[in-house]
């Protein structure tokens, strides 16, 4: 059972950078306003530290436990959790199983911190942590993959693809969150790889990938009483390479494909027609052609439960309305 759990958790934990979401994901649930992330590649490892609610005993008792979550209660709260990513308590069940995991924690308003520490969903301490002064939650994964000696192996061939990758998955999130502090660190050398500040998104692309973006930018603001659309779009622009830079989100969660994407692109190539169209008064020269730009955009669609499927794969990264 212990082996059939395990290669089950590393079907969804398939990288660090899964690993590093879950944990970033809890601490927002949690409504933190700053979020460091540790990353070690060559020392498996990870350290997410965040002042958000922190939990407290009880929640802490059940902590590790498979489908053990406080965000969840019965079926009518499907769309009341639609506010939150996590809903179904498997992240650090599935997180223990793969490694060596330790939750420090203070919950807001209660005397005591906590220590418990969780290996295969079993808990090896739980106990009352005097150091622990201000409220929030430090979770720490040592030893990741120990017992998936393969994907360990691949994972610690290209340190710099790892890191490229976790910065990446932490600066999708930073857009959506742009009042949340954010940084992530190489623990091995000391370097920081990203570093957010409560900033506008488009700020952040630039911090954070170099990307100016000045091409006829519009801010979205919409709704129609059950979906509300927010986020920021350009004209098909050239300067970004195909399709480099197009963010959705369904609640605040990225989703890389789906029909929201198709949908964009084609618009945007209506567009270019009519563009094509308006300028073509006679002067050749005037008429450009477009064919490969593309929109640039960061969209975020607050939307019922009810509408969509995210859970096609693990990386819930498709969405089916
Ligand atoms: P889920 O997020 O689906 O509930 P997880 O396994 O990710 O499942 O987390 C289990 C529970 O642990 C959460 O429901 C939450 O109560 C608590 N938790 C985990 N991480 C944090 C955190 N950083 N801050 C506060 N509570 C947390
Ligand atoms: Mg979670």
């Amino acid at each position: 059972e212990a082996v059939r759990s395990s290669v089950r958790s590393g079907i969804i934990l398939f990288d660090i950078t899964r690993v590093v979401e879950e944990l970033v994901f809890n601490s927002l649930d949690a409504g933190a306003t700053k979020v460091s992330i540790y990353v070690g590649v060559g020392t498996c490892y990870v350290k997410v530290v965040d002042d958000g609610s922190g939990i407290t005993r009880d929640g802490l008792v059940l902590l590790g436990e498979r489908y053990a979550t406080s965000k969840f209660h019965q079926l009518a709260d499907m769309d009341a959790a639609s506010g939150c990513f996590g809903f179904r308590g498997e992240a650090l069940a599935s997180i223990s199983d793969v490694s060596l995991l330790e939750i420090v924690t203070k919950a807001y308003g209660r005397p005591n911190g906590y220590r418990k520490v969780i290996k295969g969903c079993k808990c090896l301490y739980l106990e009352i942590d005097d150091d622990r002064k201000n409220v929030g939650t430090t979770v720490t994964v040592r030893d990741l993959f120990y017992n998936q000696p393969v994907r360990r192996k691949y994972m610690q061939s290209s340190p710099k693809k790892v890191l490229h990758s976790v910065k990446k998955c932490v600066l999708r999130i930073a857009l959506v969150y742009s009042q949340v502090s954010f940084k992530v660190v190489d623990s091995e050398s000391g370097d920081e790889l990203l570093c957010t500040h409560p900033s506008s998104p488009l700020s952040l692309l630039t911090s954070g990938f170099g990307i100016e973006v000045s091409d006829s930018v519009h801010e979205l603001n919409a709704s129609d009483g059950i979906l509300k659309l927010s986020g920021f779009i350009s004209g098909p622009c050239d300067g970004f390479g195909i399709k480099a830079f197009q963010y959705v989100y369904i609640n605040s969660r990225f989703v890389c494909k789906g029909p929201i994407h198709k949908l964009l692109n084609q618009l945007a190539t209506r567009f270019e027609c009519l563009d094509s169209w308006a300028v073509n008064d006679g002067s050749q020269n005037r008429k450009r052609s477009r064919s490969q730009a593309y929109p640039a955009y960061i969209l975020n669609l607050i939307c019922p439960r009810s509408l969509y499927d995210f859970t096609f794969e693990p990386s819930k990264t498709y969405v089916e309305f």
